[in-house]
């Protein structure tokens, strides 16, 4: 590998030197959606910001097994203890299988995934497909002494393990902190402890999604299915495991103590984690009626929104920061990555026109600057927005040329496609052409429509009925429905 790449740690708090177990074969798992809801702008970040770092590791020579799982079985509220499955819980509403739940969801986030050109990773693992390994980690904890069952549900015991290890490395914790903080009041029911996990769950008669188990019929505890998916698919011993900053407590620091627990030992060596989006400063939530789901960004439709935003423009207003940074959305700060990418793509449009001259002033060394500091950008932990600000200024060298007050050489010219091709494209993952997106399409198709209609109102006005008629008939034969009112003329499109 021709790059030193640095990468922040959690878990050692600091920029380490990329150094895979492995090389040239890196293994990466990421904590994936759970499945009983489309996906939100939360989403979008750790899905971008772990699709840019399989890219660039690719792109620089590793071969990366990149495996992101489905959580199908269910996240109960209150770390996994008490409540009502959210899938199953979803399903009894909606009269469906559960599983008809997880799959109508698994192909939303699909579809968004692929808008928003987020590469699919190498295994996608369900949880509800894993239970067999689940059990087997949970027995492996019982027989080295750290978990204990209770009343047909397993725990793992914090105490015990915090003797010997340190529960609370990830998340910088220490156990008397966690109990003080601990929603849970004195009564702990099962539990020796009220930081105690649960590692397989007694289902009760209600409960929907079960499974066999030498302790009770239930289901795993929701910290399981990571620990028993990234040990099958990329061994006892890996390289990147990552997610939202919200997961380092509880859900990474039970999986940091499950894996020593288990095989006595790290199973991860460098923890990666991205930063929160907030909405117009305050964090996401239902009950905050900002929680935006991709399908309505992509469409417009939720209140706070002032237009459709296309996913590219989503993407690109998630890389302008840094993934450790908080981001904030607002109507603003998406118009302007919305202008901002616009810009891009219209120098790159421009790039693509420009007839280079052999005495142009402007030489191979412009554009091996720009690789040069991108590359400088990428290698100090991912930094996209100064990779965006380097391209921003080839694409003001790239007007300059373009309006004919500067030349550039043939040599430089290849060198200046293939380098804004590779760091724009490759590794951000923009597509060609973002700037006359979907959404905007959709925009103008809509405006199109509404002017044909404003015409047969006017032809219906001067009682000329074959114009009128003429516009309704053809395009209700396109497949539009059109309604009329008192107030005028609506329409809708059928699939
Ligand atoms: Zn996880």
């Amino acid at each position: 590998m021709t790059q030193t790449i640095y990468l922040y740690n959690t878990l050692t708090r600091q920029k380490e030197i990329f150094k895979p177990l492995n090389a040239p074969h890196v293994g990466m798992y990421v904590c994936g959606p759970t499945v009983y809801g489309d996906a939100h702008l939360g989403h979008a970040r750790p899905a971008i910001t772990f699709d840019i770092l399989f890219r660039y590791l690719q792109h620089v020579g590793y071969k990366v097994r990149y495996v992101r799982n489905i959580t199908d079985v269910g996240h109960l509220e209150h770390d996994a203890d008490e409540g009502e499955d959210k899938i199953a819980k979803k399903a009894r509403l909606e009269e469906l299988e559960p599983m008809e739940v997880a799959q109508y969801y698994t192909n939303r986030f699909h579809d968004a995934m692929r808008a928003m050109n987020v590469l699919p990773p190498s295994i996608e693992p369900h949880a509800s497909g894993h239970i067999m390994e689940q059990e087997q980690l949970v027995k492996e904890i019982i027989e080295n002494g750290f978990a204990y069952e209770s009343n047909g549900s397993v725990y793992f015991d914090v105490e015990k393990y915090n003797q010997k290890h340190h529960y609370g490395k990830l998340s910088g914790r220490n156990l008397n902190d966690i109990i003080n903080n601990s929603r849970e009041l004195a009564g702990v029911g099962e539990k020796k402890n009220q930081a105690d996990f649960a590692l397989w769950k007694k289902a009760q008669p209600e409960h929907i999604m079960r499974w066999p188990s030498p302790w009770s019929d239930g289901f795993p505890g929701w910290h399981c299915e990571c620990t028993a998916m990234g040990r099958k698919y990329l061994g006892n011993h890996f390289d990147i495991h990552g997610g939202g900053m919200d997961l380092v407590f509880p859900h990474h620091e039970c999986e940091i103590a499950q894996a020593v627990a288990s095989q006595g030992d790290d199973m991860v060596h460098y923890w990666i984690h991205n930063n929160m989006i907030t909405i117009n400063g305050q964090k996401m939530g239902k009950s905050l009626g900002n929680f935006i789901t991709l399908p309505e960004f992509f469409s417009g439709s939720h209140e706070k929104l002032e237009k459709a935003y296309s996913p590219m423009t989503i993407r690109f207003f998630i890389l302008q920061a840094h993934y450790r940074s908080t981001v904030d959305f607002s109507n603003d700060a998406l118009q302007a990555a919305e202008k901002g990418l616009e810009r891009l793509m219209d120098a790159w449009n421009a790039l693509q026109k420009i007839v280079p001259s052999k005495d142009g002033n402007i030489d191979v060394g412009f554009a091996e600057e720009i690789e040069r500091k991108c590359y400088e950008a990428m290698n100090d932990d991912l930094n996209t927005p100064i990779v965006i600000s380097h391209l921003f200024d080839a694409a003001k060298t790239i007007n300059i040329i373009a309006d004919k007050k500067a030349g550039i050489t043939p040599e430089g010219l290849e060198k200046l496609l293939a380098v804004f091709d590779s760091f724009a494209f490759g590794i951000l993952g923009l597509m060609k052409n973002a700037g006359t997106d979907n959404a905007g399409r959709e925009e103008v198709f809509g405006k199109v429509v509404d002017m044909l209609l404003e015409q047969r109102s006017r032809a219906k006005a001067m009682k000329d009925w074959t114009t009128s008629d003429a516009i309704r008939d053809r395009l209700m034969a396109l497949g539009f429905d059109i309604k009329d009112s008192k107030d005028g003329s609506s329409w809708k499109l059928n699939k």
